[in-house]
């Protein structure tokens, strides 16, 4: 089998094939009750081979080599910064998402430029603030915290002694990865001299100093990004000649025009990506680099105009197959859509977005405070916290665990019945903390209503009566209103 083949066949991995490769000690030191549970877990890359120790021992290394190209992406991972501060890019097992979950999420970049002054009186103009303006930017959405990835830093001086300082002074202000543009060599060393330690992406090797560039790759061990706008064929060549030369670790540019070029754009990315994931082209298996920055470029539109490009430049190319997206606009209403946008491309379809199930509480709820119901559905659970904290007031709040599916969801899919809620209320403590027995269920559950005070007795909660709330958690502060405290029945 050629390394080609191994790769596509990665992703029809049956766990059988892992399995069969593996010491098949069951000695749990993976952490997996036994081989066949870490093969599987090893096929939908949810564990690092490297987790089995025992595979990396000297009389298995044959197997393990086997196995790592096995698990090869089609699309190289590659690593951009050091220790606890590294983005993974690329590592694609597929082309399109319904085939194989995607890894490796796109990572964002916003730039600097040399010649920001350090610190500015005009605020939100300096160098230092623009880079803990990224840094600090974070947006919590259904409960997970999306933040931004990577500042740039180009260098508009072309002048090696003061890319060096606004180099130094960004890594000595943030921990971030960080990308270096340049394109004249000498300006890049001094970059890079900054920064040894920190692994930066190179931007970029061109057809005129490709070797330059290839230098100073091998020489600081940095991934280097190779840049051949509009121009497939030379982007090819370079990507031969280089990787000829030594430089493993590559990033693609196709180049981004959002005017004109939008549909060239577009096209570029996609053959690049198909050319690597359905024709076996080695010389595209990189991940590939988005600039939008380049909306920019224009100075005849308004910044409303330029960022609003950027921004739906930015979304078709995270759709289109940009590992790294590089841009400007920091401003909410563009980067919202953008980091949301990514999230969801990136969620496994297989598995809702959940948070985990249990006991929750809202103000100081006391034994006399309603005890509520929702399911553990991250945009349900949200919703329903974000309409009891705008309520204000005390409550209990029992998460069932539907395996992330919405309440009406779950309970056509049976997978919120009466039984699961009657062991929820039970596992969750709650009938200890109160002193009433009443249990309000979303409304659109109120067919178990009935069925539940019975699963209730049965998991020793006799006497619970269950109030069918409202349709939807905007009208909890009413119904509780005309119907709690309950009348004793
Ligand atoms: S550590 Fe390796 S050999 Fe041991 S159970 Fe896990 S997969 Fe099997």
């Amino acid at each position: 089998m050629t390394e080609r083949e191994i790769k596509k066949a990665a992703m029809k991995l049956s766990p059988i094939d892992v399995y069969n490769l593996l010491p098949r000690t069951n000695c749990k030191e993976c952490g997996e009750p036994n081989c066949m549970a870490f093969a599987a877990k090893l096929v939908n890359r949810e564990v690092a081979l490297e987790s089995c120790l025992p595979i990396l021992k000297e009389e298995h290394e044959k197997a393990y080599r086997k196995l790592q190209d096995m698990l090869a992406p089609v699309i190289k991972e590659v690593i951009i910064g050091t220790g606890d501060h590294t983005i993974k890019v690329g590592g694609k097992l597929v082309m399109y998402r319904h085939e194989f979950t995607y890894h490796n999420p796109v990572a964002i970049a916003l730039d600097v430029t040399d010649e920001l002054p350090l610190n500015s009186k005009s605020p939100g103009e300096s160098l230092l603030e623009r880079v803990k303006k990224i840094e600090n930017f974070s947006y919590n959405y259904i409960g997970r915290n999306l933040t931004l990835d990577m500042v740039a830093i180009r260098s508009t001086s072309n002048n090696p002694t003061t890319f060096k300082t606004a180099v130094e002074n960004v890594a000595k202000t943030t921990k971030l990865p960080l990308i270096l543009c340049a394109l004249d060599p000498n300006v890049m060393e001094a970059g890079l001299i900054a920064v040894q330690d920190r692994r930066p992406l190179i931007y970029a090797a061109t057809k005129d100093n490709w070797k330059n560039m290839a230098e100073l790759a091998l020489m600081y061990n940095c991934p280097l990004v190779v840049f051949a706008p509009n121009d497939l064929n030379l982007l090819r060549s370079l990507v031969k000649t280089l990787t000829e030369y030594g430089v493993e670790d590559l990033v693609l540019d196709p180049g981004t025009f959002v005017n004109e070029g939008l549909s060239d754009t577009i096209n570029n990315f996609t053959m690049v990506r198909r050319n690597a994931s359905k024709g076996g082209d080695d010389l595209f298996g990189f991940p590939i680099i988005g600039t939008p920055i380049t909306a920019w470029l224009n100075k005849k539109d308004s910044k409303e105009k330029i960022a609003w490009k950027e921004a739906y430049a930015t979304n078709l190319l995270m759709s289109r197959y940009a590992d790294i997206i590089l841009m400007h606009s920091l401003d909410g209403w563009v980067q919202l859509p953008t980091i949301i946008w990514r999230f969801n491309i990136y969620t496994d379809p297989r598995k809702p977005v959940s948070v985990d199930a249990g006991l929750f509480t809202f103000g100081k709820p006391n034994a006399t405070s309603p005890l509520m119901l929702t399911t553990n559905y991250s945009l349900t659970y949200f919703t329903v916290e974000s309409d009891l904290k705008k309520f204000g007031g005390d409550y209990y709040l029992v998460v069932a665990d539907t395996e992330g599916l919405s309440v009406e969801s779950a309970v056509a899919g049976r997978y919120l019945t009466a039984e699961l809620i009657a062991e929820a209320v039970k596992k969750s403590g709650a009938a200890e903390k109160i002193k009433h027995k009443h249990l309000i269920i979303p409304g659109r559950a109120a067919r178990l209503s009935g069925e539940i005070e019975d699963e209730l007795k049965n998991v020793g909660l006799p006497d619970w009566r269950v109030m069918v709330g409202p349709m939807d958690s905007s009208g909890i502060a009413k119904f509780l209103e005309e119907s709690w405290p309950p009348k004793k029945d």
